[in-house]
């Protein structure tokens, strides 16, 4: 898979390294022995760590002519061989080279399976959802961690400023435990010049008045950019709402919200 990785500041990361057939998981090995992957026929195993969620996974090489398990589902390479810790089948997409960027700091990693899917199915719950609207145009992205999903790879034509904004807004969204089981994602109060004009939480499965007006907000709204940044918690019926503008045009936008007959405090109940 990877190249060497020699420089020092990396060796210290230690982004992998290579084991041994004992050193795996129990269940790994039972798992490797129900695909009929046998310690004979394996060259070397590397131990890596997904940079989303820190989980251990491991890459089998085997030696040429051994046979192969049916190949992954996600490449259809039968030399791609990731397993979990549970002796699931995994598929790391190398960042870089795919519609998901890593936004934090240091070289671009691997995200695993169960991360990517959180992250990209239309069934995954990503710690956020970014509908931007900019000169007429509208896109999305979803979040999770310091990745971002750009399906349509749109995020690197972005004027720099909005770049920088959703950046901020990504690696500035902090989970907040409320007790043991219950927590929310929570957006910053601003991100490099723009301002959250509307922090609150919402149903997620009813419409109402402020949910049209926010539905409804683009980049004509206010003749500037628009950044609505949606994101979950622990309950899965409410959507943290937040709505970001330049911070030249707060004042505006708390006009049109007023003239809409709103709420006046930005609570999203009604
Ligand atoms: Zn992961
Ligand atoms: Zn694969």
């Amino acid at each position: 898979m990877a190249e060497e990785h020699n420089t020092a500041s990396e060796a210290q990361q230690e982004p992998w390294k290579e084991i041994d057939f004992e050193d795996l998981p129990d269940r790994l090995q039972v798992a490797l022995e129900e695909l009929g992957i046998v310690e004979l026929n394996i060259e070397r195993i590397v131990l890596s760590k997904c940079d989303c969620c820190e989980d251990d996974y491991y890459t089998i090489g085997l030696v040429d002519g051994a046979p192969r398990p049916e190949s992954c589902g996600r490449c259809g390479d039968p030399d791609c061989l990731e397993f979990s810790q549970w002796g699931d089948r995994s598929h790391p997409e190398y960042t870089e080279d795919s519609y998901i960027l890593d936004l934090g700091e240091g070289p671009a990693g691997y995200i695993c399976s169960s991360c990517n899917e959180e992250l990209t199915s239309r069934y995954g719950r990503p710690d956020g959802t970014i509908s931007l609207h900019v000169d007429g145009e509208k896109f999305e992205f979803w979040y999770l961690k310091s990745f971002l999903f750009d399906p349509e790879e749109k995020y690197n034509d972005l004027p720099e400023d909005i770049q920088d904004a959703i950046k901020e807004i990504v690696l500035d969204t902090d989970y907040v435990r409320h007790d043991a089981w219950r927590g929310a994602n929570v957006a910053p109060n601003e991100a490099d010049g723009f301002q959250n004009v509307m922090d609150g939480w919402h149903s997620s499965l009813e419409s109402s008045r402020v949910s049209e007006f926010i539905n409804g907000l683009n980049s004509e709204t206010l003749d500037a950019p628009v950044i609505k940044v949606f994101t979950t918690g622990s309950n899965v019926c409410a959507v943290g709402v937040n709505v970001y503008v330049p911070g030249s045009k707060v004042d505006e936008f708390q006009m049109k919200y007023a003239e809409a007959g709103l709420p006046r405090a930005f609570g999203l109940e009604a």
